[in-house]
């Protein structure tokens, strides 16, 4: 029997634990389910005990409240069935009156040549992985790509001792002196990117950059920048921004503009009983997350079935990205940085010149069995739409990777 709460929660980042609290503090029986090993969501991903100043008040908060935190359990389908919502995961089944889908968003990856050689990895996951206990001390690092993200990867690599040898910005700049004006508003935020570069020294950030060829052979030694400079390191890390974690919310019909889910003011999406907040609909860092948890947490609590609002608020709550976004567009150079012989879908191993740029998505998928590895392309799906312009192809379950015996609705099971 799956069990039946108020209010399912899924992701355990900042939005996701704001909308928890929020619900249990209304009173009403809330689940919050996370893949991760505890709630932190990936700014404040960190080992047991060691729980960043900054989320300790959530946390805090968290365990006063009567909330369900169901760990190491990633959703991967969510379906209305008989007015309630499920969310199916390998080991629990789910049923809520009301959904609020957090679930933050990924790195895109771009493929260049030698990005697949261990000890490669994208800028979040290399910084995951040293918040988990990577031991980096006194190893030469080089993070590349695009965004805001690269600053405080580079910070948490330097306060772990590794060497940050150079941190590669693809965007010119006098794009990102664009920014200035809207930075020069926020002076947290500027406090905060000049804390980042301090750590690991702003001497090492350089823009117009990128890690044109990872050298090695069986694992990374080098990388080779667009002017030909060799840099000798253990480790790079590379992403080139985020891409927003919607698959749940398309498989439950939430409609999308821009690649993001519309919300009203409220956060309820076009489907009614469907909240969602944080980076699904629109990449606007911690604080417009936890603000968004609080407001989808309460919106949930109520009876919010109004379509005919969520109609009229679409106009205004459109989703623009932040001038400081816009400064980092990627450039040409960046997205043909993959040659004909470099793998594009890792999980399946398929090479660049197995496409023809003339296909969609489906037909790419079809011919190469790209993206029907165990990633589902949520890899080389944005990589592709990116380098070749395929657009999105439709979302199937799983969301994640998942057992077939997991997939299996419970009556089917023996
Ligand atoms: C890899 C990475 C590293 C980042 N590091 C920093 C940083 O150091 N500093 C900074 O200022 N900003 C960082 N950001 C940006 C930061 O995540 C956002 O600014 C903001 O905090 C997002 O909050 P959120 O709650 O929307 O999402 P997140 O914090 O991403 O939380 C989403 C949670 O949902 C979970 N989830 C997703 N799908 C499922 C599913 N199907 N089933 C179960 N659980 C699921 C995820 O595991 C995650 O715990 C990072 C972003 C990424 C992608």
């Amino acid at each position: 029997m799956a069990e039946v709460f108020d209010v399912a929660v899924v992701g355990a980042g900042p939005a996701g634990v704001a909308a928890a609290c929020r619900v249990a503090e209304r009173g009403a029986r809330v689940a919050l389910v996370d893949e991760g090993f505890r709630p932190g969501g990936q700014i404040y991903r960190h080992r047991e005990g060691r729980a960043p100043a900054a989320i300790g008040e959530w946390m805090a908060r968290l365990a006063r409240l009567k909330v369900d935190v169901i760990h190491r359990t990633a959703v991967h389908d969510a379906l209305r069935l008989d007015g309630k919502f499920q969310l199916r995961a390998e080991s629990v089944h789910l049923e809520a009156r009301k959904i609020v889908l957090a679930t933050g968003a990924r790195e895109l990856l771009l493929p260049f040549p030698g990005w697949t050689l261990p000890n490669v990895f994208s800028a979040g996951g290399l910084q995951a992985l040293v918040k988990s206990g990577l031991e980096v001390a006194g190893k030469p690092v080089v993070i590349g790509g695009s965004g805001p993200l690269l600053l405080p990867v580079a910070a948490t690599l330097a306060k772990a001792g590794a060497k940050v040898e150079l941190v590669c910005e693809q965007a010119r700049r006098a794009s990102l002196a664009r920014a200035l004006p809207w930075l020069a508003r926020s002076p947290r935020k500027l406090a905060e990117a000049l804390s980042y570069q301090a750590a690991f020294g702003p001497s090492r950030y350089r823009t117009s950059t990128w890690i044109s060829e990872a050298i090695g052979t069986d694992r990374l030694e080098a990388v080779v920048t667009n002017s030909a400079r060799r840099v000798s390191c253990d480790f790079a890390g590379v992403s080139f921004g985020l891409v927003p974690n919607v698959e749940l919310a398309v498989l439950l019909g939430c409609e999308l503009r821009d690649g993001f889910v519309v919300v009203d003011r409220r956060q309820q999406s076009t489907v009614p009983g469907v909240f969602v907040a944080g980076e699904p609909c629109g990449i606007a860092g911690v604080d417009g997350a936890l603000g968004q948890g609080l407001v989808a947490g309460d919106a949930a609590c109520r009876d919010v079935t109004v379509t005919a609002d969520v109609e009229a608020a679409r106009g205004w709550y459109e989703y623009k990205p932040p001038p400081l976004l816009r400064s980092f567009a990627l450039r040409h150079e960046v997205l043909e940085l993959a040659r004909a012989d470099t793998v594009v879908c890792r999980c399946e191993d398929v090479r660049l010149s197995r496409f023809d740029p003339e296909w969609s998505a489906r037909e790419a998928k079809l011919a190469t069995r790209a993206s029907m590895g165990p990633c589902q392309g949520r890899i080389c799906g944005p990589a592709l739409d990116a380098i070749l312009g395929y657009g999105a192809d439709c979302v199937r379950c799983p969301a994640k990777p998942a057992t077939f015996e997991s997939l299996l609705i419970p009556e089917d099971r023996k």
